[in-house]
């Protein structure tokens, strides 16, 4: 699930966009213009922001420099001009990617992942420390008070999720949209199953929880034992 900010004064082009980003799951705000855009961008702190370079009222790429003063969100502009200089100026003033009108949904949301992704590279190099579990990116490793612990790549992205996210609820269909792609729900099963295997790597059971804590109903959250 993405919190995406939508700035496009086209109200056909909002509409279905934003019909077809939330049936994948995803969480749409939209603005008409840019300056509502602005207030959105700082109100709704959104995970990323699409926007149409031709506004009413500011220039595009004007925008997209007034996003990155304030913030380091990244942002792909979407323009009916596929001038070459256009799409350079873009890049330019701070965009993160950029798309050809018209364009699908669907390469919408490959192109989001893709630059959420390369968002995300960067704090990658960091490793993630929770209590005494530590958990190398760069390396796929992950050590408990120093004890390598083999877990499998899906185990090892929801560990990495949850850590991410450490101290938060995350809903079971949240993990399965985001470690396992599905932003339709259906496969909560999966989630559990997984959950049951790390928590028996990690020497813990839901009965007796250390890091992995399931709050019924809701889902579950990672916190470093007392
Ligand atoms: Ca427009």
């Amino acid at each position: 699930m993405v919190a995406i900010l939508f700035i496009e004064d086209d109200r056909p082009i909002r509409e279905s966009l934003e019909r077809a980003l939330t049936q994948r799951g995803h969480v749409v705000t939209t603005a008409v213009d840019g300056l509502e855009g602005l207030r959105r961008a700082v109100e709704d702190s959104p995970d990323l922001v699409v926007l149409d370079l031709g506004l009413p009222d500011i220039d595009g790429n004007d925008l997209v420099r007034m996003l990155r003063a304030i913030s380091d969100v990244p942002v792909i502009v979407a323009t009916a001009r596929d001038a070459e200089e256009d799409v350079v100026r873009s890049l330019d003033a701070g965009a993160d990617d950029y798309l050809v009108k018209p364009f699908s949904a669907d390469t919408l949301d490959a192109r989001m992942r893709a630059v959420l992704r390369r968002a995300r590279g960067g704090a990658a190099d960091v490793p993630l420390v929770v209590g005494g579990l530590h958990i190398d990116r760069r390396a796929h490793e992950v050590t408990l008070d120093d004890v390598e612990v083999t877990l499998t790549r899906k185990e090892f992205e929801l560990l990495e999720y949850l850590a991410r996210n450490v101290g938060a609820v995350v809903s079971k269909r949240e993990l399965l949209a985001e470690v396992w792609a599905q932003p339709f729900g259906g496969g909560e099963r999966t989630v559990d199953v997984h959950l049951s295997w790390l928590r028996g790597k990690l020497g813990e059971s839901a009965n007796e929880p250390r890091y992995l804590h399931t709050v019924r109903g809701v889902g579950v959250r990672l916190i470093a034992p007392n």
